[in-house]
């Protein structure tokens, strides 16, 4: 069923799963949809299989910085559905992939009926805060390279070695100057931990890349095991 490539529906008993089937879709995510603009309403919840979903934070001035990234291991929109429907903050697919999709008026009211669904829902949201803290915490202390590490780590985790990103949408995504990342990436490649080529970033020696990082990645991989208490957690996020 390709509904359960998504861990969360996943983790779902058959039961729930029977009762969201009949109203979820499988959709493509192509580079750069937008899912939700800030203040805007969220009228789906996306799951997604592959790709990756940024939350970005935008300012007067015009930047931009990633707060959260949502793939295989979560949902974008459930908290929303929940609640009133409003995102507080941009929502832009970064890698492409596919979703199952279904819309939020159905999610509020089978959460209302279906206790266990509505748990997992809260506590992927657990996680989620728990990732946008730590995202905090690591843009004041840690160096940009070793954010650039935590940063493909987290991507590889999600998308894979080949990663559709330009330099200058990471310099971006991680609110940082082009020439900061310029740098770190040309140091990566001499030590051969990543290549370029057309546009993608390739991932060649991901526990160099590990070595590299900062613990936050780490830390954020222990939340979410801790959150859903399931070994199967390493293989999420
Ligand atoms: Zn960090």
């Amino acid at each position: 069923m390709p509904h359960s490539k998504n861990f969360l529906l996943n983790r779902l008993d058959a039961a729930v799963l029977d009762r969201l089937l009949d109203n979820l879709s499988v959709i493509q995510l192509s580079h750069g949809d937008v899912l939700a603009e800030t203040h805007g309403q969220v009228e789906k919840v996306y799951f997604p299989h592959s790709g990756i979903i940024s939350c970005v934070v935008e300012t007067i001035g015009g930047g931009a910085i990633e707060t959260g990234m949502i793939g295989k291991d979560g949902a974008f929109g459930s908290s929303q559905a929940l609640d009133d429907k409003v995102s507080l903050n941009h929502v832009v697919t970064q890698v492409p992939g596919e979703a199952s999709v279904i819309s939020s008026n159905h999610v509020r009211a089978l959460a209302d009926e279906l206790p266990a669904f509505r748990g997992l829902l809260v506590k992927y949201e657990q996680f989620f805060l728990a990732q946008v803290q730590q995202t905090a915490a690591c843009n004041a202390l840690h160096s940009i390279q070793a954010r650039t590490c935590k940063w493909l780590l987290r991507m590889h985790e999600l998308a894979g070695d080949e990663l559709p990103l330009t330099q200058e949408f990471l310099a971006q995504m991680m609110g940082v100057r082009r020439t900061s990342v310029t740098e770190v990436a040309t140091e990566l490649q001499k030590a051969g931990m990543i290549s370029y080529s057309r546009g993608r970033i390739h991932i060649r020696d991901v526990e160099l890349i590990r070595q590299w990082a900062c613990e936050c990645e780490g830390d954020v991989r222990s939340h979410y095991r801790r959150i859903f208490q399931s070994n199967e957690a390493d293989a999420g996020p």
